[in-house]
C-alpha cells in the first residue's frame, strides 16, 4: 500500500465515481485527510466481467488517481498486479482503515445496492462512522423520483421526461412550451439504411490510443483475467476527463446531426454508426449529464443539428438515464428478484462466445465481446429480444448485460434489462413486452441477408428462431397478456393460428430451447 500516514477522514471513491468535483472530495482537508481507491478481484467476478469492461474501469480509475494526486490529494490506491493474491474490495478497505485509523469514512452514495450494503456493513463492523453524501452527478435524486412516482397510476418515462425538461429548462420556449411544438420526435427517428447501407460517409469515432497507464492495465487484464470473456485488444475508450470531453466534441460535431434519423438502424460490421459512445464516460462520471445536454442544445441553437436528433439524444440522457436510476433506487432490492413471466430457461452458451450461425446475434454479441459495446436497439431488439422470447431467467440475462458492457453499472443496467427488455417487472417500465418476429430485425438491418434463416418462416428448416419463438412466446403468455390493451392486435393475430400450426410452433420452439 502506498505511503500515507494517518488520516482524519477517509473518502472512499468507487470506480464509477471519477469526478474531481464530487461532494465527498469537496469535504476533505487535503493535508489531513486521504482518498481510498482499490482494484479488487471481487468486482471483476461477482459477475464474470468481460476483459474490456475490467480494462475500462481500471484504466479510468488509475488515471483518476493520478488526477487526484495532481490536485493535491493524498491517495491510497490499492492496485492489482498479475500475480498478487486475490482479494475483495472490503478486504482492501479494511486494511486501509486499520492502517490509517480515520475518525470517519465519507463516500458518495454508491451506484449499486450491493456496494452500499457492503460499505455500511464494513463501517459498522470496524466501528467507524460512515457519511454517505448525495450523488450530485444526477439531475433527479432518488427522493425526488419517489415523490414524483408516489400515487401515480402509471410511471411512464415520457411524463417524467417532460417534467425534467420543465424543471431544468431544456429545449423550452419562453412560455414553457417545448421547442418545435412537440415534446417527442421519436417517430422521425426510426429510419433504416435501406439496401445501400450507411455508405462511406460514416464518421469514424475518435481514436484514444492507450498511454503507458492504460497499457499497464491491458497487460494486467490479459494476464490476470485471461479466462474472462471477450478481448481488450481493440481498446479505444476515453478514460480521462480530457478524452471524454474530446469524445463529446467529436460526437456533437460529426454524428449528432444524423443520430436521430438512424438511431434504431443496425448494419453488419458497423458497430457504432451515429451513436455517441458516451455512456461509459457518463457512468464513470468523467462527463456530467448537464454539460452533455447543453452541448446538444447549443448545436440545435447554432443550426448544426436538427431538432429530431437533438431532442432524441437529450431524451436518452435527461429522460431515460435519470428515469431508470429513479426506478432502481425506488424498487431495490426486491427488483432483482422480479420474474413476472416465470421465465426459467438457461442463457445460451453462445452469449459468452458469439459462436452462433444466426447472423444478427453473431453481430451483436461479436461486437459486444470485442468492443464492450452494442447500441440500444442491438441490446433491446437482438440479444434482449432473443432471451425474452426464449424465456431465459431474468437474473441470468441481467448478469450477462452487467458483465459484458463497458457502461454497465447496476443502477442503469438492471431496469433496462429486467424492466424494459425482459418485462420481468410485469409492466412497471414498459407498457408491453418488446416482442417481435425476425421481420423487425430484417426491416432495421441487413443481418438477415447474411443468415441461413428466413425471418418470414416460423417452422421448417429455414425458420428464423426469432419468428418461431415470437409465436411460442405469445402462446405461452397468452393468459398473462390478455388484459393488456396494447397487446390486443398481437393476440388477435395469434387467435388466427390453427391448432395444428400452434402445435408445430410449440414443437419447433421446444427444439430450440433444448438445443
Ligand atoms: P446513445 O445512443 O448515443 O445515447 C446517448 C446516451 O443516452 C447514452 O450514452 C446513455 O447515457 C443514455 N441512454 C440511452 N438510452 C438509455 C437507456 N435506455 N437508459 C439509460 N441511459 C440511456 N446503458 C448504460 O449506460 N449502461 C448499461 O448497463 C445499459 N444496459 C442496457 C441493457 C439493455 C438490455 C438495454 C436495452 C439497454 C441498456 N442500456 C444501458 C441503455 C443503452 O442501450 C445504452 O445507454 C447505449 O446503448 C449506450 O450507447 P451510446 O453511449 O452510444 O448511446
Ligand atoms: Fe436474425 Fe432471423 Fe434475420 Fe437470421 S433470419 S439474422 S436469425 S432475424
Amino acid at each position: 500500500m502506498p505511503f500515507v500516514r494517518d488520516a482524519r477522514r477517509l473518502a472512499v471513491v468507487f470506480g464509477d465515481q471519477l469526478d474531481l468535483e464530487s461532494p465527498a472530495l469537496a469535504a476533505l482537508d487535503k493535508c489531513r485527510d486521504a482518498v481510498f481507491m482499490a482494484e479488487a478481484d471481487g468486482e471483476t467476478n461477482y459477475v464474470w466481467s468481460s476483459k474490456m469492461r475490467i480494462a475500462v474501469f481500471f484504466a479510468a480509475m488509475r488515471h483518476f488517481a493520478e488526477a487526484l494526486r495532481g490536485a493535491g490529494f493524498r491517495v491510497v490506491y490499492d492496485a492489482l498486479d498479475v500475480g498478487s493474491t486475490k482479494r475483495s474490495f472490503s478486504d482492501a478497505l479494511r486494511a486501509c482503515v486499520e492502517s490509517l485509523g480515520p475518525e470517519e469514512i465519507i463516500a458518495v452514495h454508491p451506484g449499486e445496492w450491493r456496494v452500499r450494503r457492503g460499505l455500511e456493513e464494513l463501517a459498522r463492523e470496524m466501528d467507524v462512522p460512515l457519511r454517505l453524501v448525495e450523488d450530485t452527478h444526477f439531475l433527479c435524486s432518488p427522493e425526488d423520483f419517489r415523490e414524483w412516482a408516489a400515487g401515480r397510476k402509471s410511471v411512464r418515462m415520457e411524463y417524467f421526461y417532460r417534467e425534467m425538461r420543465r424543471r431544468h429548462g431544456v429545449l423550452l420556449k419562453d412560455d414553457g412550451s417545448p421547442v418545435g411544438g412537440d415534446w417527442n420526435y421519436d417517430k422521425e427517428n426510426r429510419a433504416s439504411f435501406g439496401k445501400g447501407g450507411p455508405g462511406g460517409d460514416l464518421p469514424a469515432p475518435p481514436r484514444f490510443r492507450p498511454d503507458t497507464t492504460t497499457r499497464a492495465v491491458l497487460r494486467l487484464v490479459n494476464g490476470r483475467f485471461a479466462d474472462h470473456p471477450g478481448s481488450c485488444d481493440d481498446f479505444n475508450w476515453p478514460v480521462t476527463r480530457k478524452d471524454a470531453l474530446a469524445a463529446l466534441d467529436a460526437f456533437i460535431r460529426d454524428r449528432l446531426p444524423i443520430f436521430g434519423d438512424f438511431q434504431d438502424a443496425m448494419w453488419t460490421d458497423e458497430p457504432f454508426l451515429y451513436h455517441s459512445l458516451l455512456s461509459a464516460a457518463l457512468n464513470l462520471k468523467l462527463l456530467r449529464p448537464m454539460e452533455v445536454i447543453r452541448a446538444a442544445e447549443a448545436a440545435y441553437a447554432e443550426g448544426t443539428a436538427p431538432l429530431n436528433a437533438v431532442e432524441g439524444f437529450i431524451r436518452q440522457i435527461l429522460g431515460w438515464r435519470e428515469y431508470v436510476r429513479g426506478i432502481y433506487w425506488w424498487k431495490m432490492p426486491e427488483y432483482l428478484k422480479e420474474n413476472a413471466l416465470g421465465a426459467d430457461a438457461d442463457l445460451p452458451d453462445f452469449y459468452w462466445t458469439g459462436d452462433t450461425g444466426l447472423a444478427c446475434l453473431r453481430a451483436a454479441i461479436g461486437q459486444t465481446l470485442r468492443h464492450g459495446y452494442a447500441h440500444h436497439i442491438q441490446r433491446l431488439m437482438v440479444t434482449g429480444l432473443y432471451a425474452l422470447l426464449l424465456g431465459v431467467r431474468p437474473r441470468d440475462v441481467h448478469e450477462w448485460y452487467l458483465a459484458v458492457y463497458v457502461d454497465a453499472v447496476e443502477w442503469v443496467e438492471l431496469p433496462n434489462t429486467l424492466g424494459m427488455s425482459q418485462y420481468a417487472d410485469g409492466g412497471l417500465m414498459a407498457s408491453k413486452p418488446y416482442a417481435a418476429t425476425g421481420k423487425y430485425i430484417q426491416r432495421m438491418s441487413n443481418y438477415c441477408a447474411d443468415c441461413p434463416k428466413n425471418p418470414a418462416e416460423a417452422t421448417g428448416d429455414d425458420a428464423c428462431p426469432f419468428t418461431t419463438l415470437y409465436w411460442d412466446f405469445l402462446l405461452r403468455n397468452e393468459k398473462r397478456l390478455r388484459g393488456n390493451q396494447r397487446m390486443s392486435l398481437q393476440l388477435r393475430n395469434l387467435g388466427r393460428l390453427s391448432a395444428d400450426r400452434r402445435t408445430a410452433i410449440g414443437k419447433a420452439a421446444d427444439r430450440l430451447r433444448g438445443r
